[in-house]
């Protein structure tokens, strides 16, 4: 069989412990045998990080702003324990965080779904995908202890010497107070990265914050959002069918749970945050959530959901083979892969990325899955398979689709 071309190589970036193991096999059995892969590689594994002063993260997050592409293995976030374990210079940031930071994005977390695995919400039939503002508000917050009597208050110095004050409180009893902040650059980003989204997904956008209550603050995200639409996007959307939504967070929840799915649900950032878990867990498995960050100039980052996979690691490492589940990281692959064919207008490599994901899903529908998916899977003539068993029954059903 003649393999898939491509023109512009993949900013590839390897991660940490089993998904750093399973990361080789897929590329092993599932991309070589098929696709001329170019990529530009970049080490993100924890030793090679810690070699390099993390200069290698900043390098390659550098690189998918050159390229436009990128597909980037878990990572291990090192706390304490990690740095005894592997004996590092200093607590390294997250690489995640390190991106994201350099592509200033936005999330979006999607679940794939299978026959067999029944979300709990039984109306959800299409996914959910949830986008989640990646800056400010309580994550970059300031925070006081107000001891009884003390009075709080909100104080804005413009640049002109101008003070703007609000009362906050004035405490009887003892009580807590906090100061956060957003930025209309960092809420446009958000807006147009979510617009652009949905466009290049084909989905309709939800939106939802307090605005009746936070009158100043979450309004501002609703008027950001209103005005971007208006004047850039809404003939898109019309022109493709599509609808933007605006509605209260509390609403949306409620529509959320009796909808059918099929949309995108841009959330602030702790709303995001909090409702991204509920919908990936609402579905089923959180190795079956695929995850992409997109910056506001249309690059794309394209990861799993989920992380190493310490506790598997360490079995693998002892000798055993373990049943991890590779699903969001071969659907990284198929995302990075078809990106780079759209941009670069190769029809061959989308429709690799096409049987790829097919192959993986008919796999798990003809009833040969991973252990965590074999626990909770409804079919009947299901078989629990190792990493390896799993990649190559793909492996066979891609070359059928293919050939
Ligand atoms: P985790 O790696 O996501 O694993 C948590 C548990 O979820 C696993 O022990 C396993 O449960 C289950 N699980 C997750 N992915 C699975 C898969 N593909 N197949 C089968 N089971 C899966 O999270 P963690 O243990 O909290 O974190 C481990 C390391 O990952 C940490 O060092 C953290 O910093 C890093 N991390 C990285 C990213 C990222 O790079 N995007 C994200 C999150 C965490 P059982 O053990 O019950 O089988
Ligand atoms: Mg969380």
């Amino acid at each position: 069989m003649q393999k898939f071309q491509m023109t512009t190589p993949l900013v590839e970036m390897d991660g940490d412990e089993m998904t750093r193991v399973l990361w080789t096999a897929i590329k092993e059995k599932l991309i070589h045998p098929f696709v001329d892969l170019k990529t530009e590689y970049y080490d993100l594994g924890l030793e090679y990080r810690d070699q390099t002063d993390d200069q290698v993260t900043v390098a390659a997050a550098e690189a998918c702003k050159k390229y436009g592409v990128g597909v980037k293995c878990a990572t291990i976030t090192p706390n304490k324990q990690r740095v005894e374990e592997y004996n590092l210079k200093q607590m390294w940031k997250s690489p995640n965080g390190t991106i994201r930071a350099i592509m200033d994005g936005t999330v979006f977390r999607a679940p794939v779904l299978v026959n067999g695995i029944t979300p709990t919400v039984s109306t959800w039939k299409k996914p959910i995908t949830l986008a989640r503002h990646a800056y400010g508000d309580i994550y970059k917050n300031t925070e006081l202890k107000a001891p009884a009597g003390s009075k709080a208050e909100l104080v804005v110095t413009a640049p002109d010497g101008t003070v703007t004050r609000s009362d906050i409180h004035n405490f009887v009893g003892d009580g807590i107070v906090m100061g956060m902040h957003n930025t209309d650059a960092s809420i446009g980003g958000f807006a147009r990265a979510c617009f652009r989204y949905a466009l290049d997904t084909h989905q309709d956008l939800w939106f939802s914050t307090k605005d009746t209550i936070s009158k100043i603050y979450d309004h501002r995200f609703k008027d950001i959002f209103s005005e971007i639409y208006e004047a850039e996007f809404k003939a898109a959307f019309e022109e493709a069918g599509l609808t933007y939504f605006y509605t209260l967070i509390d609403d949306a929840v409620a529509r959320v749970i009796r909808s059918e799915g099929g949309f995108i649900w841009a959330c602030k950032n702790y709303d995001g945050d909090v409702m991204s878990d509920m919908v990936a867990t609402a579905f089923g498995s959180l190795a079956m959530m695929t995850s992409v960050l997109v910056s506001p100039d249309g690059k794309y980052e394209y990861e799993a959901a989920h992380g190493t996979v310490t506790r598997h690691f360490y079995k693998w490492r002892d000798g055993e083979k373990t049943s991890t589940n590779p699903v969001a990281t071969i659907f990284a692959w198929s995302g990075a892969l078809r990106k780079r064919g759209e941009l670069d207008g190769l029809e061959g490599l989308q429709t690799y990325a096409d049987a790829l994901e097919k192959a993986t899903i008919d796999t798990i529908e003809a009833g040969e899955m991973t252990g965590d998916l074999y626990l909770i899977s409804t079919l009947p003539n299901k078989k629990k398979l190792d990493s390896w068993e799993f990649l190559d029954a793909i492996a066979g059903r891609l070359a059928a689709i293919l050939r």
